[in-house]
């Protein structure tokens, strides 16, 4: 563990400093005293040009000074300045440290968690693909392939943000699961032990979705998408499943929509019955997500399913004809080996499911998991190259990424990234990443995202995980969505 102490003469900038140095080495301590490393950050210049100083002292010395003229370019707004500043800033540490020894960050200074803003950002200023990607490289310091993998998915998003342009998307959130799985930071309870809330939570949510159905009603909008997730929506009962797609049908007007995805991600909750039912209310998409095909893993995770619940799920997707099968995977669990990550692949791609979206392990404090007992496990130096053969055995089975995300505290740095066979776009996934349209999060833990399209400013109201605060305070929180609703058409 390194302790660090950082000035940079642009006020406000140590959080940024710290948030380069936490990506470079995320066991860093901060200090204004004596410290391992002192890094001193100079920005100076005008609207034309900037110029960064930089020197790090410590265990290791060195400096360094570049010119940008970037911020010159007339395609940025006045409103640039400010943030054109602030990556100058992370670019000098980040170059430091690299000085100093520091590994090289796949995604160079990009520290947040959707990358693809930044894509659209600079392709909606009028610069070009190529010119994107080249400046995601040179200013932004991402390696070739992460410029490159993000060029390729905002290109397949684009069009999408057009058909989607003035219309709501609705999200509806379950929060339940059998049991939890060790890694696992969703708003999910385990059913073992908060089966008693179900009900009162059910009763909750038919009282949201039946207000939020008339507000839209009353002002016109039909959702463009629709998505249950969670938790495990199919851990329901099938009498209870059946109420809420009822009263999904009855409260929204679903003639328009472009996707319904319900998440049935633990294949020991669906049998046939449960996944007919969402067939014949008009379910085109669903997820059945087997993270791994190493039955010894899905143990060690706590998933508590077998590889054959899952060839049983899967064959029943496909015997029902639902248009859009997506699984889950996760890159980097503990224990797992070259020859697992192999097998899972070639398992994987036998199914032929229309979409794929690879997850890299993110140890997160709110999981069971103690993530230090394991990490001796994980092979980290290994992911970059599992989540490369990923891509390109995808790349070669017809598969193109088009959404993707990062995480904090994901191994190696990497990311997450969902892959379609052509046509099949997850499109709630574009949308719910990017920040295009308004999507309204019912439910437990869903989240409201507020689009403003001439500001392109996101406002964010989220519902309770917790499903007996959001039984509790649901009048209160339906009240909040209609007067927002109203609003946004105001
Ligand atoms: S199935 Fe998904 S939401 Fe449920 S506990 Fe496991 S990781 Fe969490």
């Amino acid at each position: 563990m390194a302790s660090y102490a950082l000035e940079c003469n642009l006020p406000g900038n140590i959080a940024n400093m710290e948030n380069m140095v936490r990506a470079a080495d995320p066991e860093a301590v901060f200090t204004s005293g004596s410290a391992d490393y002192r890094i001193e950050i100079t920005i100076s210049g005008t609207k034309q040009g900037l110029t960064c100083r930089g020197r790090i002292d410590g265990r290791k010395a060195a400096q360094v000074t570049f010119n940008d003229r970037e911020i010159g370019d007339p395609r940025y707004g006045t409103d640039a300045f400010t943030q054109r500043q602030k990556e100058m800033v992370r670019k000098g540490v980040l170059v430091l440290l690299e000085k100093a020894g520091a590994p090289k960050l796949p995604w160079g200074i990009l520290t947040g968690v959707r990358p693809s803003k930044l894509y659209h950002y600079l392709r909606d200023l009028g610069f070009s693909p190529a010119e994107v990607e080249e400046r995601l490289g040179d200013q932004f310091m991402l390696v070739p392939e992460k410029a490159a993998l993000l060029k390729a998915v905002g290109e397949v998003q684009r069009p999408f943000f057009q058909k989607v342009a003035g219309r709501i998307s609705i999200y509806v959130g379950i929060p339940f699961c059998p049991t939890k799985c060790h890694y696992c930071s969703f708003a999910s309870h385990p059913l073992t032990t908060h089966a008693h809330l179900v009900e009162g939570f059910l009763a909750a949510l038919a009282y949201e979705i039946a207000e939020i159905g008339k507000a839209l009603a009353r002002l016109g909008f039909s959702p463009a998408t629709l998505y249950i997730g969670g938790g495990t929506p199919t851990v329901l009962t099938t009498s209870q499943l059946r109420n809420l797609l009822d009263w999904i049908g009855r409260s929204f007007s679903l003639g328009e929509l472009l996707e319904y995805t319900v998440e049935a991600g633990r294949p020991d909750t669906i049998d046939r019955e449960k996944l007919k039912l969402l067939r014949d209310y008009g379910v085109t998409r669903v997820s059945v997500n087997p993270q791994t095909f190493n039955p010894r893993t899905l143990t060690r995770i706590g998933r508590k399913h077998t590889i054959e619940q899952l060839e049983t799920a899967v064959a029943l997707v496909r015997a029902l004809d639902f248009p859009c099968l997506n699984m889950d995977m996760i890159i980097g669990l503990p224990g797992e080996r070259e020859e697992d990550w192999d097998y899972t692949l070639e398992k994987l791609l036998a199914y032929q499911s229309e979409n794929i979206t690879l997850h890299t392990l993110a140890p997160k404090r709110a999981a069971t998991w103690d993530f230090s007992q394991v990490k001796g496990e994980v092979a980290e130096e290994r992911v970059a190259n599992w989540l490369d053969t990923g891509r390109t055995r995808l790349g070669a089975a017809g598969y193109y990424p088009y959404y993707l995300y990062r995480q904090r505290r994901s191994v190696a740095g990497q990311e997450n990234c969902g892959y379609t066979l052509p046509g099949w776009e997850g499109i709630y996934n574009i949308l719910m990443m990017e920040e295009r349209s308004t999507v309204l999060g019912l439910g437990g833990g869903g989240m409201s995202k507020w689009f403003e399209p001439v500001s392109f400013k996101v406002t964010r109201t989220p519902n309770p995980k917790c499903p007996a605060t959001y039984r509790g305070r649901i009048k209160e929180l339906v009240a909040e969505k209609v007067n927002m609703l109203l609003a946004s058409v105001n």
